[in-house]
């Protein structure tokens, strides 16, 4: 699923570790996309996205892509020629961000921030006095750090607030309607638990009103979009096959989440992240990420002195069937990126990591 999931094992073999329903949900014979029944599995999911996401946005769905497609679709459907567009950049996905936006001609406004600690909401304020668009990551998955945006939904001003949610949804406090979040994408394959390939978003109805009308996409033209999910007024119309076998995964899971509530599901992550650091800190590691803003759900840990970080990864993979990151860009050789995400969130993974990792270090 993840390529920084570090349980194979205990979850079943192969890379992927959905919840089992999300995963049993995958199997079940497929029913047609204009299906009465596949229809009411939609809603429902649109439903349940609306529940994690912490909206009531009519606009909420699984957009039929990966986390990227979600990034896409926020930008050319916000973006028009000429807009400032402000970004935060303290990773990996910020750049991107950057890239794709400047592709829908926006004059981008970096704010960049060094790797390994939080945006600041302050340099944001003061990157442009009237931006059209400010945009930041919540969870940097490339860095392991977690940002404020509720801190950036004070400062927006008039400004429509893009957020990226792919790595926090369903595994950190997230409340796009409270935090003034107009736009929102996330993934499927993090702390929801589902095989990649689904891109759950999400627009306030300010922002759309406001959206470029004329987006260089046509897939992810919001305009477009409504009659998927059956917005009121045109009632339900084709707009492409949706991909069932996906979606009613997604639906198996949001039904566990919400089952487990979604607060204790943010509380079991953090549980499994503190472990995990405090595990790693008192084996002597030191970790990557800032005091006070690390993420529970991907840990980034400095490799030590001496020690070859793919080796290591190597050794864990052979030896126990855990697969952890290496870091990113200038890091790829100095930080592991460790995740418990979803059904990896669990004290077994956190005791297995370190262990494993224990004699990784030594034997590798
Ligand atoms: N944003 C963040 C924070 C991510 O971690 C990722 C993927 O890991 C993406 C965006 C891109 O998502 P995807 O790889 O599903 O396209």
């Amino acid at each position: 699923m993840n390529s920084i999931l570090p349980t194979r094992r205990l979850f079943g073999p192969g890379p992927t570790n959905p919840y089992p329903e999300a995963t049993v949900a995958l199997g079940h014979p497929l029913l047609g996309h204009l299906d009465p029944e596949f229809i009411a599995r939609l809603d429902r999911t649109c439903e349940g996205l609306r529940q994690v996401w912490g909206t009531t946005n009519a606009r909420t769905l699984p957009l039929s892509g990966t986390g990227s497609l979600g990034m896409e679709a926020a930008f050319v459907n916000t973006v028009k020629p000429g807009d400032v567009v402000v970004i935060a950049v303290n990773g990996l996905f910020g750049e991107r961000m950057c890239d794709v936006a400047a592709r829908c001609g926006a004059e981008v406004v970096r704010v960049d921030h060094e790797y390994g600690t939080p945006v600041d909401a302050d340099r944001v304020a003061d990157a442009h006095p009237s931006p059209a668009i400010i945009a930041a990551v919540h969870a940097e998955t490339s860095t392991g750090v977690r940002s404020d945006i509720r801190a950036l939904g004070e400062i927006k001003g008039d400004a429509l607030l893009i957020t990226d949610a792919v790595t926090s949804i369903a595994g950190s406090e997230l409340r796009a309607d409270d935090w003034g979040i107009d736009v929102g994408y996330a993934g499927t394959q993090k702390c929801l638990g589902v095989a990649p390939g689904l891109a759950p978003f999400t627009i306030s109805d300010r922002a759309f009103e406001r959206r470029n009308t004329t987006p260089q996409s046509w897939y992810v033209d919001l305009g477009l979009l409504g009659g998927y999910v059956g917005e009121a007024s045109g009632g339900r119309t084709y707009h492409h096959t949706a991909p069932v076998a996906m979606i009613a995964s997604l639906e198996a899971a949001l039904e566990r989440v919400l089952a487990e509530g979604l607060e204790n599901a943010w509380a079991r992550h953090q549980a499994a992240g503190d472990a995990l650091q405090a595990g790693l800190q008192s084996m002597g590691l030191e970790l990557f990420a800032a005091e006070g803003h690390r993420l529970a759900q991907l840990t980034t840990v400095k490799v030590p002195d001496g020690t070859d970080s793919a080796k290591v990864r190597s050794y864990l993979l052979d030896h126990y069937d855990l697969e952890i990151g290496g870091g990113v860009g200038q890091y790829a050789a100095t930080v592991w990126r460790i995740g418990l995400m979803g059904p990896n969130a669990h004290p077994a993974s956190v005791t297995l990591i370190l262990g494993a990792l224990e004699d990784a270090i030594k034997n590798a």
